[in-house]
């Protein structure tokens, strides 16, 4: 690998200014790019000055969208080191999705050290005030010069970095969902497993309709009986019913994230009832009637727990919890945390240490 350093550094806000910058726009000095060429595989990577790529007007990402992207955190603990939160899973769920949209796969190991590198080499950048962190956003893009419907001959995996605020700024604070009705995210068989961007470009519909009445995100369906709860938008979803936590079980549809596999194993761990199966709509509104959904929380790297205080259903809206966080969402969120930062101890094996 090779390193070049920027001849233009950027003046990095404080960490105090973080808060106020707007999450994913602000990069830092560097990325890391890598080629890959049919009978040469993957070759040059290389940490360079953060800019444009060139790209053909013909490369046939811009065409038929043969594109993934990952996304995960590095963190500053206390002692001044800089650690991950289960890289490898990123990395192996970015084979997954290499593998499903034809894209040749990637040295999980080898690359997830590059992504080390790169981190490392920006260390300046990574914030150390509580709730900060360096957001890493590894992606591939097929970049052949080349319109026809086949997959590219040629790929571009790169690795950018955003230094990231507290995302909630006053603490954990509920969320408004509505559960979408007419439009779906994914069907069996499609693409809803893999982090491919036409599943967001499909979304966007949806998350428009949503925000213009007043939520913030959808809740999305099984596409085919419309009837099972999948997801939200960015997140995998949790609820807490009659002392049960109950999670969607992953059928093919289901983006699998990091933090949901995490959850899954913390409740476990606790000694708490945990289940990962199907759970329609018509079963969350009847245990909501007898009064016991206890919480209803999201899962995902940007957020790690985001509370939901209100749930829409046609006509049915079910406030959760009376809008408040709940005991389980706040117990999850300060022991993720607390792995993230070190300030907990790594029972699990979670935390990759970058330096
Ligand atoms: C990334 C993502 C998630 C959350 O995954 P994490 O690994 O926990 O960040 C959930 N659903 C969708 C659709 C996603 O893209």
């Amino acid at each position: 690998m090779s390193f070049e350093r920027t001849k233009l550094p950027k003046k990095r806000p404080g960490d105090e200014e973080l808060g106020e910058i707007k999450f994913g726009t602000l990069f830092t000095d560097h990325m890391l790019l890598v080629d890959y060429d049919e009978g040469k595989g993957w070759h040059d990577g290389r940490v360079v000055p953060y800019g444009p790529l060139s790209l053909d007007p013909a490369a046939c990402c811009l065409h038929y969208g043969q594109l993934i992207f990952e996304g995960m955190k590095a963190y500053r603990t206390k002692e001044g080191s800089v650690v991950m939160f289960r890289p490898d899973r990123n990395m192996a769920r970015m084979n997954e999705s290499c593998l499903r949209m034809c894209i040749p796969p990637i040295d999980e190991k080898e690359f997830l050290g590059a992504v080390a590198e790169l981190v490392k080499f920006d260390d300046a950048w990574v914030p150390s005030a509580p709730g900060t962190s360096l957001y890493v956003r590894p992606f591939i893009i097929a970049n052949e010069p080349f319109l026809g419907v086949r997959a590219s001959h040629s790929y571009l995996f790169a690795v950018i970095l955003s230094p990231v605020g507290s995302y909630f700024k006053e603490g954990l604070s509920p969320v408004k969902i509505y559960v979408e009705n007419e439009y779906v995210r994914a069907v069996r068989g499609g693409t809803g497993f893999a982090k491919c961007a036409g599943n967001y470009a499909a979304s966007l519909k949806s998350q428009e309709e949503a925000h213009q009445a007043g939520y913030s995100q959808v809740l999305w369906l099984d596409g085919i009986e419309r009837k099972y709860i999948e997801e939200v938008g960015g997140m995998n979803i949790f609820f807490v019913i009659d002392g049960e936590v109950v999670t969607p079980e992953l059928n093919g549809s289901i983006l699998p994230g990091v933090t949901r596999a995490s959850v899954i194993e913390l409740v476990k761990s606790w000694g708490m009832p945990m289940s990962e199966r199907k759970i329609s709509i018509g079963e969350l509104a009847g245990a909501y009637k007898d009064g016991k959904v206890e919480e209803a929380l999201c899962t995902g790297t940007a957020a790690v727990i985001s509370p939901i205080g209100e749930l829409k259903w046609n006509d049915n809206v079910m406030i959760i919890n009376d809008g408040r966080i709940g005991r389980v969402s706040q117990r999850l969120y300060d022991e993720i945390t607390g792995i993230q930062t070190c300030k907990l101890e790594d029972k699990f094996g979670w935390v990759y240490r970058v330096k």
